[in-house]
């Protein structure tokens, strides 16, 4: 199993050493190279997403990735940006299915801004179609009104289209994360207004007919917006457009309160991903020592899960990562009173006790 680690900006190459080292613990036969991405690599060569790292990542079965990006390079041109190299990874890679799962640890039930009860066990996973609806849709543009409100007025529009085959691929990937967790999906539409979800709405049922074993209900988006702050424990698996799911999965993984501890993946029809935190690269607080590495710990179990077929191996980290916080063990931004401080280091070396229940050293790897 071949894994693209690329640690980037920031936070980034902390809190990678931290996963990296915790899946060594697993001792599974995984082969870790590790390359530069984003502001890390435009300043070894000249671009965010240089040949060879994409060559890496292409033939890899699965991508580690930290995080790209820092104030510094917000006056380079769009395409030399830090971020140009997710962009980029997910058009190369063909990423089209995002999954954002938001889990609430009960230790941590107070970092949200909901009442405990409606979030204590939260376990949710958010499954977003990536490549395509409105934010890709064309024609789109500006142009001079002939008709509408105010003909010969100044106007912009973009185009919100699907097609069935983009909606199937996303609808069999959703049936197929709902046989792995409680077998429920809830499909989130704009049917009663929109062309393009009414659609989308009729192919995730025609799909569903292959999965007899899944329970499947639709839901308007704004009353989907409405119950994840109501009573988010209702859903399980959700899967809806690009842009339902951009607003959706912010809103469902802010439930849990803690940005550090939110893992995310995407996808493509080979099950071969591109796995990191929801954050970012928080330059704000790197080299400190003090960023949670969990997210990215977390990442990497999904890895295993999603694109390396070892859901024991995941069950493990992801069991680490809880008997770490039953312990108390708190990096600054999950951190309360009564609980044991700890810096990115410390976190990950808890982990890899819990996993092995012994301490050891383990280098990663450097290219
Ligand atoms: P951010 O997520 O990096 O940080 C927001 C806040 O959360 C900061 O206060 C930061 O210290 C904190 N934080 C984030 N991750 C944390 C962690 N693991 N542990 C503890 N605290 C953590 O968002 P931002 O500040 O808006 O963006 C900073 C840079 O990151 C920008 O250049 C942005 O473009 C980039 N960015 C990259 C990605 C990505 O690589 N996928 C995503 C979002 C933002």
């Amino acid at each position: 199993m071949k894994i693209a680690v690329l640690p980037g900006d920031g936070i980034g190459p902390e809190i990678v050493a931290e996963a990296v080292k915790v899946l060594r613990a697993l001792e599974l036969p995984l082969e870790m190279e590790e390359a530069p991405v984003g502001g890390a690599a435009y300043e070894a060569s000249g671009h965010p997403l240089p040949p060879s790292t994409l060559a890496l990542a292409k033939n890899a079965d699965a991508v580690l990735f930290g995080a790209v990006g820092d104030w510094k390079y917000d006056k380079l041109e769009r395409a030399l940006r830090p971020e140009q190299a997710i962009l980029g990874l997910r058009k190369e890679l063909g990423l089209f299915a995002n999954f954002r799962p938001a889990v609430c640890y009960k230790e941590l039930t107070h970092a949200s801004s909901l009442k405990p009860e409606l979030v204590a066990g939260l376990d949710i996973l958010i499954i977003r179609e990536l490549t395509g609806d409105i934010y890709f849709g064309q024609p789109r543009g500006r142009r001079t009104a002939v008709d509408g409100h105010f003909p010969g007025s100044e106007e912009a529009f973009d185009t919100m289209r699907y097609s069935k085959p983009e909606i199937e691929r996303i609808a069999h990937v959703a049936f197929q994360a709902a046989r792995q967790r409680s077998k429920r999906v809830t499909s989130v539409d704009k049917a009663n207004v929109l062309e393009t979800f009414q659609f989308w709405k009729d192919v995730v049922t025609e799909v569903h007919a292959q999965y007899p074993d899944v329970e499947l209900d639709h839901m308007y988006v704004d009353n989907a917006a409405m119950q994840l702050v109501k009573a988010p424990k209702r859903f399980d698996v959700v899967v809806t457009g690009n842009m339902f799911g951009d607003i959706l999965s912010d809103e469902a993984a802010m439930l849990t309160g803690s940005i550090g501890m939110l893992p995310s993946a995407s996808l493509n029809a080979r099950n071969q991903g591109l796995y990191e935190p929801s954050h970012g690269s928080a330059p704000d607080i790197a080299g400190q020592g003090v960023a949670n590495p969990l997210a990215t710990i977390l990442s990497a179990a999904m890895m295993l899960r999603y694109s390396l077929q070892r859901p024991d191996a995941a069950d493990r980290i992801e069991s680490a990562v809880g008997a770490v916080l039953a312990a108390g063990l708190r990096t600054p931004d999950i951190w309360s009173e009564g609980a044991t401080k700890v810096g990115t280091r410390a976190m990950g070396d808890a982990v890899v006790e819990a996993i092995t229940g012994k301490t050891i050293t383990i280098k990663t790897k450097k290219s």
